[in-house]
This record gives C-alpha cells, structure tokens and sequence, in this order.
C-alpha cells in the first residue's frame, strides 16, 4: 500500500440539518486537536438548543414519508450508501486517523467494521418480516407489525467515530426512523462526511441529521418530546445518566458504557499466541477501546513465562504518528486523556504494584508535542487496587497472578463491568466452562478482541450497559421498531351477538 493521504482541512466543523451544512449560529465551539502533532487543527461549533430544536424538527418533518416507504427502497438507499462507502474507505480512515490518533490500518479496519452494519441493515425486508399465525380461534388471524418510532437519537464516544455511529444509524434508518447525530466533539469530521454521502445515496433530507455538541445538545435531545428513543456509547457515568435522564423523559434507551477487560491464560495455552493476543488486544488503538484488555489475570505458574514476554514486546512497540504505515501504536487522543492515563501509572507504583515498562514521559522524534504515552506493564496487581478496578482507558496492562481457574472465574465475575472478556487454553472443558460461568456479555475463547459480527449484536453486562437491548443485529431492529399485533376478523354478514367473556380460541 502507497503512503495513505492525510486528512488536512481547516473549516470549522458545523452541523448538518434537513440535508444540508449549517454554520455555527451559537458562538460556541472548541478545538479539535490533531493527537500526533498537538496542534489545533480546526474547530467545532457546540450546538445551542435551538439547533438542536432544528434538527429535531427536521427529522420529525421527515419521518412520515421516509417511514411509509417500503423497506426495499429504504434499502436501496443503503445499498447505494454502502457502495460510496466502500469507495471511499481511505478517506473516512484518514479523518479518524486525523483526529482519534489510531493507526491508519486500524482506522481502515474501523471503517470496515461499520460497513458491515450497512451490509446487515440492507436486509431491511428480511428483518422486518414478522410472525403470522392464521386460524388463531375460528376464522380469526393474528400477526405482529415492528413499527418505527419516529425521531431517534444516537450520542456516540470519541473511539470510534465511524463504527459506532454506524452501529446505530444503518439500523434506524433501515427500520424506518429518522436519525439525529451528536457525535463526540473530539473527532467530529467523520460524520459530516458520512452525511454528505447518505444525500449522494438518495437518501431525503431531514432523514439523517448531525448536530455538533457538548452536554447542551444532549440534554436538549433527552429532554425533547419528540425524541422517541436515544442509543448512547461512552463511559459509565454519563451512560447512566443518559438511561436515567431519557427514561425519565419517557424514551427507549439503550446506553453502552466503560469497560475493564480480562484475559484469563490458562497454564496449558499456547503461550506465544497468548502474549501476541495479549499486545495486540492491550496497546492496539493505544488501549482506546471499549474492548481492549486491560487486566491479564495468569493462573498458576504461568506469569514467570509471559511476563517477560510481555515486557520485551511493550518495550519494542513502534510508536509514531498513526499515518505511517509500520506504526503499531499512535498518539492518546487529547493531552487531558495522557495525562488522566499517566495519572493511573502513579497510581499503580504508590499502590505497591510492580511496574514493569513504563510509558509515561513517552517522546517520538519529529513528533515532540504530540499527545504520546508508551505502552505500560504492571505484575503483582491485585484486584482492590483502583488500576484494576477502574477504567483507565489506555495502554496500560496490568497482570493479576491467581491460583487456579476457579479464583479466575471469580475475579472477572466480582469486577463491576462486564463488557468483554476472553480465556486462553487448549482444554475444552475449561473453555465450556469458562464461557457459561463468566459473567460478562460478549466472551472470546482463544480470541483476545471477540466484538460480535453484525448480525450477531453488541453489548455488555452489568455497568456496562444500561437498558436491555444490545446494539445492531436483531437486537438493533427491535430496539428500532415497536410490536404492534393485529387481531383479524371478517365475519360473516350474520350478527352474533356481543361476547363478555374473555377471548379463548373456539
Ligand atoms: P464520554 O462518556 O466522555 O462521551 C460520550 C458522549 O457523551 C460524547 O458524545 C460526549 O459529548 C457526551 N458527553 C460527555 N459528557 C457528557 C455529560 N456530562 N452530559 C451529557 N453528555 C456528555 O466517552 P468518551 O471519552 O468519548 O469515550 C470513551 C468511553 O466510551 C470509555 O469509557 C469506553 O469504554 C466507552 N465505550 C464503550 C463502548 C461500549 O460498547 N460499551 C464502546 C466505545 C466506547
């Protein structure tokens, strides 16, 4: 692969309502940095109520149309979209690598795993489809109907500005909702491109919406009586808030929150497969995903082998900016986020664990102010210590050493999240085992990163989700519709009489 373009554009970054841009008319807005250089590379406008209002109401304006469309033209759409997408990878790539600092390779994979969701909503007709039974008492026929909801929402995190929204919006769209936006205001390029490429598809105005924003545009839209339903990405507190704040409004919500993920390595697993999984899942996207491992949890004698591994390998990482091709670990996404991350690594010395490798103070030549910290090992943790207990959300892998598989279990169940997981072994029985004690959602079994394909739903347990569906998959359509069941009967022209007793089949 030739050098990738990167993504240099200036202009502020505004909103997106009824299909076309809209400048910034609240006077708010903030930085948007570029994480490899740490420069200011443009600004963002921050919504004001009424923009938000605006969005709302365009979408709202849209609905009955796009709603009464056939799910085949809805999908027509998405096909067309899906095509633009896939032509224009790289470029989606680059704004993430841009604005996020992950590697462009990763952010290609980002990218990829968002147009699956596109490719799994373009089955729109088949989703929809619902059960019908006939004859459910004489001469009478039920059947259920998934309905839209009208205006939804989907307020999304900085990690992964393409595939999160693009675990949310492709569902909506395709189930016949009408979509506003608030992405993080971190790297918000992506999704005003994303927009740009669903009117190129066909897709009427109003339908899909951006607005740009902080807290104001999201308490806007969880306050707004014409928002029906809000999917929410981020971390815990706020994922919390969001539940609470849009069920008290009276919406649908499904809110995703932090994570802290273990990777159990049994004695008897492959040992260099488990410290590759074990780099790759820890230091990939600098730590920076809902899904990364951050606890190694080493039963019986096999830390004094894969430690030493481990630290070799963090110590080796090539670390740069994210557009050059043989990084494997770029930037932290702002200076606030590397200083929160070195925080957590002084915290661990004080709190007794032993620090293997060290990334704080981290420095790449050409790249000095760059937001960079190194990848980071600590051994001898042990489980009331806050560097395994909370989300530090970066490159940062802490090993617990444990007796035997049972203490394993029981560690993973007793932590507070339950986003992902993963246990290493050759052993069947333990890997059974494994996968139906584990409390937590989505499980790898000799796979470090085990994020579910598109049609199989995303979510976690315990504070890792507030709500009760998971995102895309079927999951995502009954998230997106209501049932509705329909009772018919046509009688015959002679009267029966009124009935006072409870319907039973006759
Ligand atoms: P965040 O919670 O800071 O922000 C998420 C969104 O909420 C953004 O759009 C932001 O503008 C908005 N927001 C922030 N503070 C708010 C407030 N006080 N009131 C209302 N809205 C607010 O999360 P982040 O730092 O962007 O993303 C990282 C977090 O997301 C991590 O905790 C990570 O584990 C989590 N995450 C979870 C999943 C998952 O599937 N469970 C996936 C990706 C990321």
């Amino acid at each position: 692969m030739g050098a990738p373009e990167a993504f240099t554009a200036t202009a502020e970054i505004g909103h997106f309502i009824a299909g076309r841009p809209v400048a910034s008319g609240s006077g708010r807005r903030q930085a948007v940095y570029n994480p490899a250089t740490g420069a200011v590379a443009r600004q963002v406008a921050l919504a004001s109520a009424g923009e938000v209002n605006a969005a709302v109401a365009a979408a709202k304006a849209a609905f009955p149309a796009w709603s009464e469309q056939p799910p085949l033209k809805r999908a027509r759409v998405l096909n067309r979209f899906l095509q633009l997408l896939n032509e224009q990878r790289d470029t989606l790539a680059a704004m993430i690598t841009a604005e996020h600092g992950k590697v462009f390779t990763d952010a290609q994979g980002e990218v990829t795993r968002g147009i699956e969701i596109v490719e799994f909503a373009c089955g729109a007709p088949q989703l929809l489809k619902t059960d019908f039974t006939d004859q459910v008492s004489t001469g009478i026929d039920n059947w259920v109907l998934r309905q839209p909801l009208g205006v939804v929402a989907g307020i999304t995190p900085f990690n992964f500005p393409v595939m999160v929204p693009m675990w949310m919006f492709p569902m909506a769209l395709a189930t016949g909702n009408t979509f506003v936006l608030k992405p993080s205001e971190r790297d918000p390029s992506p999704s005003l491109f994303i927009a740009d490429l669903l009117k190129q598809a066909g897709l009427p105005d109003g339908v899909f919406n951006v607005v740009q924003g902080d807290k104001l545009a999201v308490d806007t839209l969880l306050e707004h009586p014409d928002v029906k339903a809000v999917s929410f990405v981020g971390s815990t507190p706020i994922a919390q808030y969001i539940y609470e704040t849009g069920a008290r409004h009276g919406k649908r919500v499904q809110a995703l929150g932090g994570a802290k993920n273990h990777m159990v390595v049994m004695p008897d697993a492959d040992l260099e497969q488990s410290v590759d999984a074990l780099i790759g899942a820890a230091y990939g996207s600098a730590g920076e995903r809902c899904m990364a491992i951050s606890v190694a949890v080493l039963v019986g004698d096999v830390a004094d082998q894969v430690v030493p591994k481990l630290a070799e390998r963090a110590k080796t990482l090539k670390i740069s900016n994210g557009m050059e091709l043989d990084a494997e670990m770029g930037p932290i996404v702002t200076a606030e986020a590397k200083a929160r991350i070195e925080g957590y690594i002084d915290v661990g010395v004080k709190e007794g664990a032993t620090l293997v490798v060290d990334g704080r103070g981290c420095r790449v030549p050409g790249h000095e102010n760059g937001f960079f910290t190194g990848g980071t090992l600590f051994d001898h943790a042990t489980p009331s210590m806050r560097i395994v207990k909370e989300e530090i959300f970066g490159p940062v892998l802490v090993c617990v050493r444990v007796p035997d598989f049972k203490s394993a279990v029981d560690l993973v169940n007793s932590h507070e999240f339950g986003n992902g997981v993963a246990c290493f072994t050759r052993d069947g029985n333990v890997a059974r085992e494994f996968s139906r004690r584990v409390q937590v959602g989505m499980v790898g079994i000799n796979v470090p990163i085990p994020v579910p394909m598109a049609w199989h739903g995303f979510g976690g347990w315990k504070k890792s989700l507030f709500g009760d569906l998971h995102a895309y998959g079927e999951e995502g359509v009954r998230f997106y519709t209501k049932q509705k069941s329909i009772m018919q009967r046509w009688p015959e022209s002679t009267p029966k009489g009124a009935e006072f007793t409870m319907p039973t089949s006759k």
